[in-house]
């Protein structure tokens, strides 16, 4: 049974060096067209398996940037939302953000269909790091918006942070940390910069004109993020992301706890019913199959147990309470040690991980290595 609800919009009114979502360029896209769809695709999903819909807990709506949407489209989309998504019991209902997008007309549409937190991609405060990546907003943006959403009632705000980034010095890390500390949040999140294929970035890098921060460099901004967070009272609960008492992300929880999800949109991810599902990502072939009836799948894939397994370890080891025997067996029916007992023990014998009665979590230094860590657990089968 799906706890939560993913849906995608996949419009930007600018392109970020660093992208790799599926996500088009705004104008001349067919977007009334494409959140009709969405409302067909909703339709279609919850009549086919209205059991699957019971007991929806959370809503996130991603991008692309579906703030790039007019203030009458999020009152469509939402209006769609609360049509087909049983709301009765979600707590937690997500947008993403712009933050020169976010006029106060959209932020109060978003309030008032339900909406009660915000994502934020702020990415840096330094003016011209944001210009190599591709983001057009100012801090003064920022600023604002954060000002207006809380005025306007959001109480939960979270921003994304990225550092890694081409020429970023230690200087620039600490102060745009700094910058967005002071905003007083309860939420941050904070990535180092992936070059993905078929990106700008990757093409720059490609041809050597992309100067990235050496991994030592990278692995001290690290070291910092999570210094400040403490000193500022966040809780590091995954490896990228932090918060006050009370703020984690519900969605995010649903991913890395490996439970179900119904995923909406072009391009977008699904796990019901023990199968992986993704849609067509190009917009003209995700709607015309909505329009014709069908659900726009275009890939399935029934998970098997020897790969739950896998997914529950990798995933679960990135919360920073890892994962737990108790959850583990009731959902594997075997406990950890049974696949996992020579790995366990090595990564605890490198300082990686402990391990004790309650689970099986990441220590401090294996924060650092987390995806050496992950892909220890890939079974060979
Ligand atoms: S990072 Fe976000 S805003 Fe930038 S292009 Fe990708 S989806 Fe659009």
């Amino acid at each position: 049974m799906a706890r939560g609800v993913y849906i995608h919009i996949p419009f930007c009114h600018q392109i970020c060096n660093y992208c790799d979502f599926n996500k088009f360029y705004f104008k001349n896209q067919p977007v009334d067209e494409y959140i009709e769809a969405l409302g067909k695709e909703m339709a279609l999903a919850t009549q086919k398996n209205p059991e699957g819909f019971r007991h929806i807990e959370t809503i996130f709506l991603g991008g692309g940037t579906p703030t790039a949407l007019s203030p009458q489209q999020l009152d469509k989309l939402l209006t769609l939302i609360h049509t087909y998504i049983p709301m009765n019991s979600v707590t937690e209902f997500t947008s993403e953000a712009n933050p020169d997008e976010l006029s106060a007309e959209k932020l109060q549409v978003l309030f008032d269909g339900g909406v009660n937190r915000l994502s934020m991609g702020v990415q840096s405060f330094n003016q011209e790091l944001l210009q190599k990546i591709g983001r057009t907003h100012s801090n003064e943006h920022v600023y604002k918006t954060t000002a207006l959403a809380k005025k306007i009632g959001f109480q939960n705000i979270s921003i994304d942070l990225m550092y890694g980034l081409p020429g970023q010095t230690m200087a620039q890390w600490k102060d745009s940390l700094e910058k967005a500390l002071v905003l007083d949040l309860p939420h941050f999140s904070a990535y180092s910069l992936i070059v993905e294929p078929k990106t700008i970035f990757y093409n720059q890098y490609a041809k050597g004109k992309l100067l990235l921060p050496t991994e030592d460099l990278e692995a001290d901004m690290y070291d910092v993020l999570m210094q400040q967070m403490e000193l500022h009272g966040l809780q590091q609960y995954e490896i990228s992301n932090f918060a006050k008492p009370g703020y984690h992300s519900e969605h995010n929880k649903i991913y890395w706890d490996n439970d179900e999800y119904a995923g909406f949109g072009a391009g977008a991810h699904g796990y019901l019913a023990g199968v992986r599902y993704s849609n067509h990502g190009p917009l003209k072939k995700y709607m015309e199959t909505v329009l014709a009836g069908e659900l726009p799948i275009v890939h399935e894939h029934e998970v098997s147990q020897a790969e739950k397994r896998e997914e529950q370890m990798f995933l679960g080891l990135r919360k920073t309470d890892g994962v737990k025997h108790r959850i583990y067996e009731e959902k594997l029916k075997t406990p950890i040690v049974a696949h996992y007992d020579s790995v366990l023990k090595e990564l605890v014998s490198k300082g990686l991980l402990e391990h004790d009665d309650i689970g099986v979590r990441l220590t401090r230094k294996g924060r650092f290595v987390g995806n050496e860590v992950f892909q220890q657990f890939l079974l060979e089968e």
